[in-house]
């Protein structure tokens, strides 16, 4: 077996994470900029966390041989606060040169105020600025549909960006159609017990087909399994899928839209 993890907190893991991921196929781990479980409380918490994406956690995979790659953003959760987010966007394209940076992520919506709308459109105004691809965050359960489809609004309104290389990720049942007829990519979380467990994701993946569809661990400091995707692949072949199925969805599709980026580059090529 072989998979892309391609939406995955590593700073908030440990080492053994990642030799159990590379033992277990992962060809390259993705990892968008998040919360880190508190507030910071300046925009050089930011500066440093950056430099953490894409300099010390790179080498850390590489330890094993994975290649790791990064999304830059101030992160929805702590985009309430509009004048640190102005802050913290202006400190991101000094960091867009650095090799294993993919682009804009994960931008989005927590609770879908007039603040993060604001951040939002800061974010998605950075990115077209500097031809970037997008990574965006959809709020939790009560607030998913709304936020998933404001969020669409949002993204269409800006004519300079296209949706090819924009996927909207933890799309559910209720909200994966939408994403999809918009013309994104769309992101299935894998999470431990609520949501989008892994029969569930394969349930979708049965409905509405795998033509522009990831899975992800989004593992993080909370309950989470690095080892999700390879564990879904398992059920996808308990279903009776075939290994060419199974390897699109894992491995074809996110090596398709991440290699959007030159920057994005396998080590076997
Ligand atoms: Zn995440």
């Amino acid at each position: 077996m072989r998979y892309i993890e391609p939406h995955a907190h590593m700073v908030s893991r440990i080492t053994d994470d990642y030799r159990d991921m590379l033992a277990s196929g992962c060809a390259a781990v993705c990892e968008p900029a998040f919360w880190a479980g508190f507030d910071r409380s300046s925009p050089q918490g930011f500066y440093d966390y950056f430099c953490q994406l894409t300099d010390y956690e790179p080498k850390r995979a590489w330890k094993f041989g994975l290649p790791h790659f990064c999304w830059l953003c101030i992160n929805p959760k702590e985009a309430e606060d509009v004048k640190l987010a102005e802050e913290v966007v202006a400190l991101i394209p000094q960091f867009l040169g650095r090799a294993n940076v993919l682009g804009i992520g994960e931008i989005g919506l927590n609770k879908n105020s007039r603040n993060e709308l604001r951040v939002l459109e800061l974010h998605l105004d950075l990115a077209a600025r500097h031809n970037q691809m997008i990574l965006v965050h959809t709020p939790h359960l009560e607030d998913k549909l709304k936020g998933t489809k404001l969020i669409l609004e949002v993204v269409k309104a800006d004519k300079r960006i296209n949706p090819e290389r924009v996927i909207i990720d933890h799309v559910e049942g209720h909200t994966v159609k939408l994403v999809l007829d918009a013309g994104f990519w769309a992101g299935m979380t894998l999470y431990p017990e609520t949501k989008c467990m892994a029969a569930r994701a394969v349930d979708i993946l049965e409905c509405y087909g795998a033509e522009r569809l990831w899975l992800n661990s989004a593992c993080d400091w909370g309950q989470s399994v690095p080892l999700a995707v390879p564990y879904a692949a398992l059920e996808m072949r308990r279903r009776g899928h075939g290994p060419e199925f199974v390897d699109r969805v894992i491995y074809g599709n996110p090596l398709r839209f991440l290699s959007q980026s030159p920057r994005f580059k396998l080590s076997d090529g």
